[in-house]
């Protein structure tokens, strides 16, 4: 996949983008990462990016002219096919949502470009004429898009074939369907007395499968129990959190015990 990202202040993505699964991913060709500073496409030769608000209000505005010059330049760098959608994304506290089920529609492109914006915010005719989808990360707002567009980007990518290796696989991470992952351990198995589950030394493979598919549905029904409306369960977990919820979630359910 081929990551292009649109930034005032192309220095942040240094560190975050040079560890680590994104690293590797880079260094195993199978990601493309190209940072650009929108300064670089402003005509002036001051390279003024920002301008105020018509209409008045504190803050900067990002002028469309450089945004729009990136992305075309972008575009006309790559083999671009008209059928195939090249998602080019502004990272906005006004976008939908980000989430695992998003990700992993976005890991399915060949490409993709991120638009960050700063100050007050982007100039609306970039989000009405050259962003194809808007993107927030969550109901707050940053001071940039870049630490969001680093998110999305690392969300993406490693749910991309052979980035996580054949000994890691997402399948059971948290949201990926749509349950919390199960509680994790490692060695040692006591530490200050407090012991890993037993089932979890066992051995028994089928065991502990089970075990860990009953506790992710447990830790889900504690934690994000909205969750589990959309999760695909069998008609055996569906009476088994039936039970958990009586058994974990009544407010007199220790009452109950001993009545
Ligand atoms: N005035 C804008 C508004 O109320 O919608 C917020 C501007 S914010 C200070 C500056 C930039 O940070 C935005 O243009 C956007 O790129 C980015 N940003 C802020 N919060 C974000 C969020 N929750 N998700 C994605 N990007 C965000």
């Amino acid at each position: 996949m081929r990551i292009d990202i649109l930034t005032l202040f192309p220095e942040m993505f240094q560190g975050p983008f040079n560890v680590s699964i994104f690293k590797r991913a880079v260094d195993q060709d199978l990601i493309e990462v190209t940072i650009h500073n929108i300064r670089d496409y402003a005509n002036d030769k001051h390279h003024i990016v920002d301008d105020y608000s018509y209409g008045g209000g504190a803050g900067m505005i990002l002028k469309p002219e450089p945004i729009f010059k990136a992305v075309e330049s972008i575009k006309s760098d790559v083999q671009f096919e008209e059928n195939i959608k090249l998602p080019i994304i502004l990272l906005t506290p006004q976008g939908r949502l980000f989430s695992q089920q998003v990700a992993l529609e976005l890991s399915e492109y060949r490409h993709m470009v991120l638009i960050c914006g700063r100050y007050e915010g982007v100039d609306e005719r970039v989000r009405q004429n050259i962003a194809n989808d808007e993107i927030s990360i969550g109901d707050y707002v940053l001071s940039g898009g870049e630490l969001a567009a680093m998110i999305v980007a690392d969300a993406v990518v490693r749910l991309i074939p052979g980035v996580l290796g054949s000994e890691t696989s997402p399948l059971d991470d948290s949201h990926v369907a749509g349950l919390l992952e199960y509680p994790q351990y490692t060695r040692p198995a006591v530490y200050n007395e407090w012991t890993v589950p037993e089932i979890l030394l066992s051995g028994n493979h089928a065991k502990i499968a089970q075990w860990r598919r009953e506790q992710a549905i447990l830790r889900t029904l504690e934690r994000r129990p909205e969750l589990l409306n959309k999760a695909n369960l069998t008609l055996e977990e569906k009476h088994l959190v039936d039970r958990l919820a009586k058994q974990f979630l009544s407010p007199f359910s220790d009452n109950d015990e001993n009545e």
